[in-house]
């Protein structure tokens, strides 16, 4: 078995999906007590949230550049960074390994495929739904159409990532919202919703709404148990 590396803490809520989804997915394809091989380091979220806001991403990709090598360093085979947005600088941590990194987007892209689905909603940060590294990156693997809510409604979701999933709070009424603007997604022919945050996932559940979601934690942890033990 592969040694996972997983680059976390951002924010730590979401890691603590990957970290028990991967464990989760090696006990069942392996049985018995076997668990995930992992190198997992954690930063600390705030200084990297200041600096994304500020718009200092190569300040940010040095943090996950030094935090990467470590785990390198330490023995996994390959990495996985265990949030959307932070893969706007996937690129530069990439360039920056031996080992390869499996990208959130294209475990999802790979999904997609699967289902042939045309038209996609996206959710998640601003910089996720607005800028080009992860719909860009979708749309021209698959020549998909990807569509994101209008910009009040992107801020909305935006706002609750940062001040209450990313802190651990689970709210009702956040939750409606975010079940109204999938709705919303769906009506303008999403056939399909990307929960493109590793929080969204343990706020709204595929029981909650008709909308197939595709939730990217839970997507990119599959991929990284059968790299594990391919
Ligand atoms: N975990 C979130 C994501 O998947 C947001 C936190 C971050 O900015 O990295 O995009």
């Amino acid at each position: 078995m592969k040694t996972v590396g997983l680059l976390g803490g951002m924010s730590w809520e979401s890691t603590v999906e990957y970290y028990r989804a991967i464990n989760e997915g090696i006990k069942d394809a392996l049985g018995g007590l076997h668990s995930a091989k992992i190198v997992l380091y954690s930063i600390d979220f705030e200084p990297v949230e200041k600096l994304q806001h500020k718009g200092d991403w190569d300040g940010a990709a040095k943090i996950l550049i030094k935090a990467a090598k470590n785990i390198q360093s330490a023995g996994a085979d390959f990495l996985l960074i265990c949030t959307n947005t932070m893969h706007k600088v996937a690129d530069q941590i990439e360039a920056a390994l031996d080992i390869p990194l499996l990208h959130i987007a294209d475990a999802t892209a790979e999904v997609i495929k699967c289902a042939e689905i045309q038209t996609v909603g996206l959710l998640g940060t601003s910089f996720t739904m607005e800028q080009d590294f992860y719909k860009g990156r979708l749309e021209e693997k698959l020549g998909l159409k990807v569509i994101v809510p209008n910009a009040t409604d992107r801020q909305v979701v935006h706002n609750i990532i940062y001040q209450e999933l990313c802190l651990g709070k689970l709210q009702a009424e956040s939750k409606n919202e975010y079940l109204r603007i999938i709705d919303g997604l769906s009506n303008q022919g999403a056939e399909a919703v990307i929960l493109g945050c590793t929080e969204i996932g343990m706020l709204v559940h595929q029981k909650d709404t008709n909308t197939r979601l595709l939730d990217t934690t839970a997507i990119h942890a599959e991929m990284a148990v059968r790299y594990a033990i391919k």
